[in-house]
């Protein structure tokens, strides 16, 4: 017998079942708290702006010492409503990675700008700074006007923000941060929602703090985008809600969403400290045979997921569900290679983004894996290693 056939044998007793992401039991923790959150929008029947919305955007507003946060339907309407705020035409450049969720492109596109693909670094995965200038000037040999980076925290760890708002502010281009995976990460001492001028977080019941439906928030340090904000999100009304000033969409958060975020955010500060000490167990664990995401000093992962890359991937991946562990790749296509974004794709290819795409493994990453069952994932990667 083979270490993963006895592994595959023995999981099921020594440690159960490994959830990727277990919203179960974190909801036997929370329950009682929630179910009376509900029953008090229930009972004051405010939908829509509920007193629990305003709660949210001030608890998560001071926990992150950001000026504002402003409540929204999802974390890609998080960052379509600032972009909406701006005017911008398809004469507009915003730069995005390649490798990151479809959302941060489509975003970009439904805001009437054109995206940009920059690449990554091979070691953090985040948009590179230096091919971020070598793209810069290649839009406007092609006649953009570059108005926005719009970096994402992969996997929870927070881009390299002191250096492409190095490069924004030469060209006098906004910076803002898709937060979607990272909210709990830290920069310099500033928690994600307070590192860049405006920052987008989604709140998909499967993200690190996530609602029970979708929602999300943008937070900002700047007046005017929190004005944009407030009004687009409602229709693009003015303060009175009486007439348009703008275009804008429905992009309210439910008044039920922002009651179960209350109770999520109460513990998340909690579980955050959990997932760092799943990921420390990885990383010493891990480090041999796989490269681990390179976290730079001075910043801190939110571990919205937990991902490495590793050779022979797939061969990997499948020996670690005959175990029962359950992995998943995000992201198997870089966006440049989606037919919804070819069009945008640079002729010189993206290989960093490229290259990462094939050897991408996440690992289960939730604060409820027991301290066998994170040693279990690590005994059983590393058995499907050696037999790959
Ligand atoms: C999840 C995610 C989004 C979109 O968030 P939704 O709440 O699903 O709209 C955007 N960007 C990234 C990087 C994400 O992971």
């Amino acid at each position: 017998m083979n270490a993963v056939n006895n592994l595959a044998l023995e999981r099921e007793s020594r440690v159960g079942n490994i959830a990727f992401i277990d919203l179960k039991a974190q909801q036997k923790v929370i329950r009682d708290r929630v179910e009376k959150r509900l029953i008090a929008v229930l009972d004051h029947g405010r939908y829509i702006a509920g007193p629990e919305i305003d709660e949210l955007e001030q608890t998560l507003a001071q926990k992150t010492g950001a000026k504002h946060c402003i409540a929204c339907s999802s974390g890609t309407d998080a960052l379509i409503i600032p972009m909406m705020g701006m005017q911008m035409t398809r004469a507009d450049a915003v730069f995005i990675p390649a490798f990151t969720y479809n959302a941060t492109a489509n975003a970009v596109l439904v805001a009437g700008a054109t995206p940009v693909f920059v690449d990554i670094d091979p070691y953090t995965l985040n948009m590179c700074p230096k091919d971020l200038e070598r793209r810069v000037d290649e839009a406007k040999a092609a006649g953009l006007t570059p108005r926005m980076v719009l970096a994402v925290d992969l996997f929870g760890v927070p881009a390299d923000y002191p250096a492409l708002g190095a490069i924004a502010s030469a060209h006098n281009m906004r910076v803002m941060g898709d937060g979607a995976q990272s909210f709990g990460g830290k920069q310099s001492g500033n928690w994600v929602g307070n590192i860049t001028p405006i920052t987008g977080v989604s709140f998909f019941p499967g993200k690190s703090l996530g609602a029970y439906g979708d929602g999300g928030a943008t937070f900002t340090n700047d007046d005017e985008v929190a004005e944009w904000c407030t009004s687009i999100r409602w229709h693009g009304t003015d303060e009175a809600r009486a007439n348009s000033v703008r275009v804008g969409i429905n992009g309210r958060m439910a008044t039920f969403q922002a009651a179960v975020l209350l109770e999520k955010n109460a513990i998340f500060w909690d579980e955050l400290e959990v997932r760092k000490k799943v990921a420390r167990t990885y990383d010493a664990r891990l480090g041999n045979i796989a490269e681990l995401q390179s976290i730079p000093d001075g910043t801190e992962s939110g571990y919205g997921y937990y991902t490495l890359q590793i050779d022979e991937r797939d061969t990997v991946r499948e020996k670690m569900n005959e175990i029962g562990v359950p992995t998943a790749i995000y992201y198997k296509t870089p966006l440049h290679q989606m037919e919804a974004f070819t069009e945008f794709a640079p002729e010189s290819g993206l290989p960093n983004a490229e290259k990462a795409t094939s050897r991408v493994l996440s690992l289960p990453m939730h604060p409820y894996l027991t301290e066998e069952q994170t040693d279990f994932v690590c005994e059983a990667l590393l058995a499907s290693y050696k037999a790959a």
